[in-house]
């Protein structure tokens, strides 16, 4: 799957969940972290493999905790952007999702089509393909870093984001205090250092 959906999904749900958009989008650059590995000429290697990302994680987890506890959320959701990006690339091609726990790469593959003739009918269909994983290096790599559909979707995705982003840098301060306690208030989900 094309870098700019790595990084524009991630970007989207972490907003969605209530993060603020400027601190989402450093978050979000953690659903590219994977694909360096095309850097070593190698396609879809270990950085793919959900149980090593867990395990890097968890490392990652244990010495922010010694070291600065507050910053546990933020881990969290770095792990999240980084594990969203095997799962998407599992709907796209061969992952080796599971190493070393399996020494298959998956692929699901699944869709739904619809013929259009005499009468109308659906047509689906959901495979689970497997093969050997093999960590080899190419002589040679060429990928996009973005197709024409998935510039446009991450434009319609991030437009809405950046305006709202926009808008609220420049709405002046309001005295809270003086809201009414019955008026809902908008909820974000606050990923602050906690000390
Ligand atoms: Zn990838």
């Amino acid at each position: 799957m094309e870098p700019l959906i790595h990084l524009i999904l991630p970007l989207t749900a972490l907003t969605l969940l209530g993060v603020d958009f400027r601190k989402a989008l450093p978050l979000a650059l953690f659903g590219l972290l994977p694909d360096l590995d095309a850097l070593l000429l190698i396609h879809r290697s270990l950085s793919h493999s959900l149980p090593v990302l867990l395990a890097f994680a968890a490392g990652a987890a244990l010495l922010a905790y010694a070291v600065k506890p507050g910053l546990r959320n933020y881990i969290v959701l770095a792990t999240l952007a980084t594990a969203s990006h095997p799962i998407l690339d599992l709907f796209t091609g061969y992952t080796p999702i599971l190493w070393p726990l399996s020494s298959h790469s998956l692929w699901v593959k699944t869709e739904l089509g619809v013929h259009i003739g005499g009468s109308l009918t659906l047509l689906p269909s959901v495979k689970l393909l497997a093969q050997p994983t093999t960590f080899h290096r190419l002589e040679s790599l060429d990928a996009p870093l973005f197709t024409g559909e998935g510039l446009i979707t991450s434009l319609i995705l991030t437009a809405p984001l950046i305006l709202k982003a926009v808008r609220g840098h420049y709405q002046p301060h309001t005295d809270t205090s003086q809201e009414s306690p019955n008026e809902p208030r908008s909820q974000t989900l606050k990923i602050e250092s906690q000390e």
